[in-house]
This record gives C-alpha cells, structure tokens and sequence, in this order.
C-alpha cells in the first residue's frame, strides 16, 4: 500500500475505525516503506497521545482473561470510558496460532462501538511484538480511546515486557486449594500493583477468600514499588461481574494518587528513555547483521568462537570494526 500518511493522521484523529485498523497494520508491517510511513504517522499523532489509563493485565491460561476483560471492558463503558484492547502474545510464534488472538474471545465486547480489540501480530518475536504494541498504543490514544488494555498471558519475558509500557499492572489468579502461592514467581508479584483473585464465586468462593488473605500477606513482606502506591489484593467473578466497581475504584485511585505524587509522568518517561534506547540497541544489531562485510565474517568468527579459538570479546570487537571501517 501506498500511504497518504496526512491523510491517514487525519481520519484516525477523526476516530475512523478503519484508520485506526490500517494505522496499526502498517506499524506492525516490517517492509521499510511502511516502517517510514508508521514513523511518520506517529509523529503527527504523538501530540495527542498520553491521555489515557495504560493498564496491564496478565495472569496464567485458563484464570479468564478474556472473561474479565469482557465484563470489565463493558463496565468501563458505562462509566464513559472507551476501552482499546491490545494482545501481546508470545506463543503467537512458535504456535502458527496463538492463545489470545482467538476470534471468538471477548464476543460481546468486541459488538460495543465504544471499544476496539486488536489481536496480537503473528509471527513475530516477542522484542517485535513488544515494540509494534508500544505504537499500537499510542494511535488508540490518538484515536481518542481513553483506557488502553494490554493484555498478556503468563509466560515467559512478557509479562515484564507489558509492564514496561503500561502505567499500572493487573495480575490475575486463581483461587487456590491449599496455601501454596501457585509457584507465582516473586518478580510476577512485584510487578502487580493490584492483584485479582478471579473465579470468586460459587464453591469457589471460600477458596478465593483464603487465597485472597494468603496473597495479601505475601504482599506485606515485599518492598512496595511506589511511594504512593501499595499493591492490594481484592476478589472478583468475571463470569459475574461482580467486583468489577471496586477494581476500577483501584484503578482511578492508582491513576490519581501516582500522578499526584509525579510517579505516573517519571515512569512514562523513563518508559520513553528506555524504548529508544531499545530501539537504538535492536536496530544497530540489524544493520550490523544486514551489512555484507560483516555477515560474511559472522558464520566464519562464530565458528571459531564455539570451537574456542577466539574469545567472543575478540570476535566482536572485529565485526564491530568492520561493520565501522566499511560504514
Ligand atoms: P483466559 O485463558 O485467561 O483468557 O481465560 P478465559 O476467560 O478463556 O476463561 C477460562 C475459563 O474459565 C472459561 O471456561 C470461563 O468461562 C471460566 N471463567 C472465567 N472467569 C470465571 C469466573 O469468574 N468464575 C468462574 N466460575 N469461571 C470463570
């Protein structure tokens, strides 16, 4: 596609859905045309971005992600709120499929002329992904959405990908039977400024309450993240909607007290500082890849390297002189 990217800036600020579609493709696209196009794009629409709720939410398969997102998501919107939904999935790769681009998910949220779904971008690495989601973000900002959701599941880096560039973190568990704290890894807790026990109801429901305690008191011996902010652990039943008010309560109270105390502009910029420096550090590798002389060299010092005849030290001091030298 060619690109009038005066024109495309014009309709996505005008809340055109199909803008704001095609806007997305063309910053998930890899050709370099469109690269030029989608940075271009952003900077008209930069101005405006910025002015909504940036809200992680992840927790294991199966703890109803999907669940929440589509009873809260439409909670929002009776409060006034227009809710944009965004996947960053890291099995989306190896699978071919992934866990949450599934059409099917979100059914009725997706029906709300008020919200807009996005499913992750295939086939990409989740650096790639990471990266395409940020930008995402920012034309659902410009296109007048005003709680961004980025949801992730579970697995690996990504979580602490999403938190990178979300003002709060949602974690969502499960009741448990017992007192084990479902092998949650620590630095999972350390991410979550609230933490949902989810499926809070029916013969559930006792569990989630003892679950809810046990989280609150591992929470208590952990150093909190903020100044002006403490994480809390509250119950909630997607499939019944309840707890939905006292979460965006949370939410709104996050948002007011972190921008009170300047936290929330801190972290957004350093969230800025540290894009760019990631973009930076994966576009040099790029080129240095990219480049002939270097790629050349690259298989030849890498097998010597694994053979052990040169240190990796030495070897990359050479690409990186060639790469220079011939730049
Ligand atoms: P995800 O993989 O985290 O997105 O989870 P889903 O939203 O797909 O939910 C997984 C399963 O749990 C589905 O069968 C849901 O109906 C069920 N589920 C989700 N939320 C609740 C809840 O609050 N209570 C109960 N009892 N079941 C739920």
């Amino acid at each position: 596609m060619t690109v009038d990217v005066a024109a495309l800036a014009e309709r996505v600020l005008a809340g055109d859905r199909r803008a704001l579609a095609r806007s997305i493709t063309l910053v998930e696209s890899d050709r370099a045309d469109h690269r030029r196009s989608a940075e271009a794009l952003l900077d008209r629409l930069l101005p405006v971005t910025g002015k909504s709720i940036r809200l992680g939410i992840s927790g294991p398969p199966g703890v109803g992600k999907s669940t929440f997102i589509e009873a809260f998501g439409q909670f929002v919107i009776d409060q006034g709120r227009r809710p944009a939904v965004l996947a960053v999935d890291p099995t989306s790769r190896v699978s071919g499929g992934s866990i949450l681009g599934d059409k099917t998910r979100m059914a009725e949220l997706s029906r709300r002329p008020e919200a807009f779904i996005r499913p992750s971008p295939a086939g990409m690495a989740l650096g790639g992904v990471a990266r395409r989601t940020r930008e995402a973000l920012l034309v659902c900002e410009a296109a007048g959405f005003d709680l961004i959701i980025v949801e992730t599941v579970g697995v690996g880096q990504s979580e602490t990908t999403v938190a990178e560039m979300v003002d709060m973190f949602l974690l969502l568990l499960l009741p448990s039977g017992g007192d084990d704290l479902q092998g949650i890894k620590r630095g999972i807790m350390e991410l979550a400024d609230l933490v949902i026990v989810n499926k809070a109801d029916g013969d559930l429901a006792a569990a989630a309450r003892r679950t809810a305690a046990d989280y609150a008191n591992a929470l208590r011996l952990m150093h909190p993240m903020h100044r002006a902010w403490t994480t809390e652990v509250v119950q909630a039943s997607a499939l019944q909607g309840t707890g939905m008010p006292e979460i965006w309560d949370k939410v709104i109270g996050f948002e007011r007290q972190m921008s009170a105390s300047g936290e929330l502009t801190a972290r957004r910029r350093e969230q800025a500082r540290s894009w760019l420096w990631r973009e930076l550090s994966d576009s040099l590798l790029e080129s240095l890849k990219a480049h002939p002389g270097v790629a050349e060299r690259l298989a030849m010092l890498e097998a010597r390297v694994v053979a052990g005849k040169t240190t990796p030290g030495a070897a990359a001091r050479e690409l990186l002189a060639q790469f220079f030298k011939a730049d």
